[in-house]
């Protein structure tokens, strides 16, 4: 579980976060939702360790991970993606996938290479593990299409694969409905819905379209103005 305790975040005098404070149960899909400059991404850069906060507290499971840099909270399964998709345009899908770090202990392909030799037993592993992620995903016939070439929501289909591949616990998406047709953004939220049952992960998704997080998320929390006006319980459903 995820404890946000009277988070402050400022800009000079602007108080972009202002005192929120919610909780993100662990095997739950919560939605963040509110108006434009509510604060969700500051909120979420800021638990993704990418801000430090003015003031307040972060905890996952007890432990005070308040301000710990991304590659820290990578090692203890927590990832955040970005609105905008981060991938290596010239190289096909599976590479991209197989260019994450792997595993948990912060060894990269990218060492793997360089720092120790090239171990092509390890490398097969990884091609093994980014098709079989290209199957959970349904999108295998794109391993060969360059990154470049995929639209935003295959993009973002991307970025959650790569999430997979190193086995992450607590995921946090941001506006992953943003520009992406509806039919992708159904598989997109089937993958995530998939991902958390039969994975076990954690979402916390900001979103602005509200059949996605009506239909994906429970308890949705709304933020304004910096505050967390809302956190609803979850459902019976
Ligand atoms: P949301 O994601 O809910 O749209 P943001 O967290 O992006 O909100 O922004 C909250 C407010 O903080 C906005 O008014 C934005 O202009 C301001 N803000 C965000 N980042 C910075 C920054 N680096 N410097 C100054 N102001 C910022």
């Amino acid at each position: 579980m995820i404890t946000v305790e009277n988070l402050h975040r400022h800009f000079g005098g602007f108080h972009a976060v202002d005192g929120a404070s919610l909780r993100i149960e662990t095997g739950s899909i919560t939605g963040l939702i509110g108006p434009n400059g509510a604060g969700k991404t500051t909120l979420f850069n800021v638990i993704a360790g990418r801000l430090p906060p003015t003031s307040g507290r972060v905890t996952m499971d007890g432990e005070d991970i308040t301000g710990l840099p991304p590659h820290e909270l990578f090692s203890k399964g927590l990832l955040r993606t970005f609105q905008i998709a981060h991938e290596f345009s010239s190289m096909t899908v599976r590479e991209n996938l197989m260019m994450v770090p792997e595993g948990q202990h912060g060894e990269t392909l990218w060492n793997a290479w360089f720092g120790r030799g090239k171990i092509a037993a390890q490398e097969r592993e990884l091609a093994k593990k980014a098709d079989e992620v290209l199957d959970f995903l349904t999108i295998s016939h794109l391993a060969d299409e360059r990154a470049g070439n995929l639209s935003g929501g295959q993009k973002k289909l991307l970025e959650l694969g790569r999430t997979m591949m190193v086995d992450a616990k607590i995921v946090f998406l941001d506006e992953v409905g943003a520009g992406v047709n509806r039919t992708l953004l159904n598989t997109i939220g089937d993958a995530i819905v998939r991902l958390n049952k039969e994975r076990g992960y954690t979402f916390c998704v900001i979103e602005h379209d509200m059949d996605f997080i009506g239909r994906l998320c429970d308890p949705v929390i709304v933020m304004a103005e910096g505050k967390v006006l809302a956190q609803a319980p979850p459902t019976a459903s």
